[in-house]
């Protein structure tokens, strides 16, 4: 499986009201919205989400941010997804992110940094199924 990743919409984009224009960047670069919805994580389901990161000393605070608000998860498909999306969004600092990237242009720190993309296709499928069931996943194969 290397076409599907998951993009979240952070709560500092939903704040921003920028849902509709990252949206329209992520379409724009030819990516398929497979499934979307808004929810806001329980520190658990965050600290799950982010279990990689649990001995880093921004997990708490990471944690406290992705529960601030509500979120946007998003199941993405197209050919080579997974790093055409990091690619999109740009470094994970957006003092250090390319020219024209999601992050570049919306991001006010390395913590409130917009959007998530996964880091590997293997992470894409397991954070995909993070958020949504296989009854929600009805037109994407591979699952
Ligand atoms: P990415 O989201 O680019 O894959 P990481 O997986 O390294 O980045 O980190 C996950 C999230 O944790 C980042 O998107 C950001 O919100 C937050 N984060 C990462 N590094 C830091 C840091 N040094 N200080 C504060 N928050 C951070
Ligand atoms: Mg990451």
């Amino acid at each position: 499986m290397n076409n599907k990743t998951l993009a979240i919409l952070k709560p500092d984009c939903v704040k921003k009201n920028l849902i509709g224009k990252v949206v329209t960047l992520i379409q724009k670069a030819g990516f398929k919205v497979s499934a979307m919805k808004m929810v806001k994580l329980t520190p658990d389901a965050a600290k799950g989400f982010y279990q990689i990161h649990k001995d880093r000393p921004f997990f708490n605070d990471l944690i406290v941010y992705m529960t601030s608000g509500p979120c946007v998860p998003i199941a993405l498909e197209k050919e080579n997804a997974v790093e055409d999306f990091r690619k999109l969004i740009g470094a994970t600092d957006p003092a250090k992110a390319a020219e024209g990237t999601i992050r570049k242009l919306y991001a006010d720190s390395i913590q409130e940094n917009i959007v998530h993309g996964s880091d590997s296709n293997e992470n894409a499928a397991i954070e995909i199924l993070h958020f949504f069931s296989r009854k929600e996943l009805p037109d994407i194969n591979g699952f």
